[in-house]
């Protein structure tokens, strides 16, 4: 199943490119206007989930010709995976990789969707893209063993961690407000059996800067799902972003950046500096 949001009204379809998207506003207890949005959705999946995979196809179609929004507005948090591809770690220079470094925490306020604008706050600061997997949690993890990690997963979307370059911690350069683009939608897992196995590319006008699989992460999904619930309990609608294989480069104003990963559509938006 896809999961997405569309008008703000959380919509669904059905395996793959079957059916049309249909509105989910009958399922979880919107009457018209401003109902729960697809982050309560999520967070209520336990409770939810059943219930829309088996009554999805009874629900109203609706053209996808509206604004999407990101899957998840304002994520819990969101946990990224530094250096976790060894030919990143290498453009960097970096001596040490995710193995090391752990982790590192995203401001949730730095989500945007789909065709939406990263906006520069500084365009003579370096601030590359980076394409990544990310992974959203269904059911809480705390302490989950890697053999269990993916039975917390509600799946995969697409992700650009904007970052810029500097010496500043991590947890600043990555958090600036659009930083965080992430859609078109999420993938459940039962369509993304194994997340190890995806290609991933992205492009800057047009240009591919990026071109890999998610076979080539140090650590994989179920492992970093085991290693960050060991620190800090996962909540469902929480984001993991799984690091970025090699190819990121500093992004201009009038830039449009594009990424695809295998099963999760096609996620672009466009670049701007501050006061445009
Ligand atoms: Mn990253």
């Amino acid at each position: 199943m896809r999961l997405a949001s569309l008008d703000g009204v959380p919509v669904a379809r059905a395996e793959g490119e079957r059916g049309p998207w249909r509105s989910l506003a009958g399922l979880v207890g919107s009457r018209g206007g401003s109902g729960p949005g697809l982050d309560a959705v999520i967070e209520s999946w336990a409770q939810l989930g059943p219930t829309i995979v088996a009554e999805l196809d009874d629900q109203t179609p609706v053209e996808a010709a509206g604004v999407w929004g990101p899957p998840l507005s304002r994520p819990g948090k969101i946990v990224g995976a530094p250096v976790n591809y060894l030919d990143h770690g290498a453009e960097m220079a970096m001596t040490h990789t995710v193995e090391e470094l752990g982790f590192f925490l995203k401001a949730p306020s730095s989500v945007i969707g789909p065709g939406g604008s990263v906006v520069l706050p500084d365009p003579t600061v370096r601030t590359d893209q980076e394409a990544e997997l990310a992974v959203v949690i269904s059911r809480r993890a705390r302490r989950v063993s890697p053999e269990l990690a993916l039975s917390h997963v509600l799946g995969y979307t697409c992700l650009l961690d904007i970052t810029q370059r500097g010496s500043q911690e991590r947890s600043m350069r990555k958090s600036y407000d659009t930083f965080t683009p992430m859609g078109p939608w999420i993938t459940t897992t039962d369509e993304i059996p194994d997340p190890g196995v995806l290609s991933l590319r992205c492009w800057v006008d047009g240009l591919l800067r990026q071109d890999a699989t998610t076979a080539d992460l140090i650590v994989g999904v179920p492992e970093l799902v085991a290693r960050i619930s060991a620190v800090m309990t996962l909540e469902p609608g929480d984001v993991i972003a799984t690091g970025t294989p090699a190819g990121v480069g500093p992004l201009a104003p009038g830039q449009r950046v594009a990424v695809e990963i295998q099963g999760l559509g096609r996620l672009e938006v466009d670049v701007t500096g501050a006061g445009q």
